[in-house]
């Protein structure tokens, strides 16, 4: 096989690797981790609600509470579990044997720990359109509205782990000098 030949193809699978192992850690493992802790929390119940526990809101896939469990607590930390599990993945992707897998899980990861811990801060909210027009509504708001802002300490910590890991995961070059002749 030619050099550029499996130059491609380890492209292509870390395209494919990148995007099948970012949407199972969101939507797939922060979907699972709601039903999970209000399992937890409410003592063995979970919500149906059309898909499952699952339904559609605003074009987002959104889970539905079983009443009594803790929606705050479960919105404070959900976000910050599938951001710790980017982090994860980032940590372990050199143990992957092809290098577009390694990579594929590399981008995964660093991707998901960003938006998740974001996201789990309040400070990344993708807009949705309902019945009232454009909202901003999720996991981060809804927890700094019940804790204020001491919600955004677990996500902060996430952030500063997320970026140890990272920068231990890549290798640094200086910018090349070409790139500053625009200037
Ligand atoms: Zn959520």
């Amino acid at each position: 096989m030619s050099v550029s030949r499996r130059v491609s193809q380890e492209a292509l699978l870390a395209v494919v690797t990148a995007g099948t192992a970012y949407l199972a850690l969101s939507p797939g493992l922060h979907e699972a981790l709601h039903v999970a802790y209000n399992y937890a929390f409410t003592g063995g119940h979970v919500a149906g609600c059309g898909l499952g526990p699952w339904t559609l809101d605003g074009g987002r896939m959104v889970t539905c509470f079983a009443p009594g469990g803790r929606p705050a607590l479960n919105a404070l930390l959900t976000p910050v579990t599938t951001a710790l599990a980017g982090v994860g993945l980032m940590w372990a992707s050199p143990r992957a044997r092809r290098a577009g897998v390694r990579r594929g899980l590399l981008v995964a990861g660093a991707a998901a720990w960003l938006v998740q811990s974001l996201y789990g801060m309040g400070l990344l909210t993708p807009p949705a359109l309902d019945s009232h027009g454009v909202t901003v509504w999720g996991d981060g708001i809804a927890a700094l509205g019940a804790f204020g802002w001491p919600a955004v300490a677990p996500g902060a910590c996430v952030l500063a782990l997320g970026a140890l890991v990272l920068r231990r995961r890549v290798a640094v070059r200086t910018r090349d000098a070409t790139l500053w002749a625009w200037k």
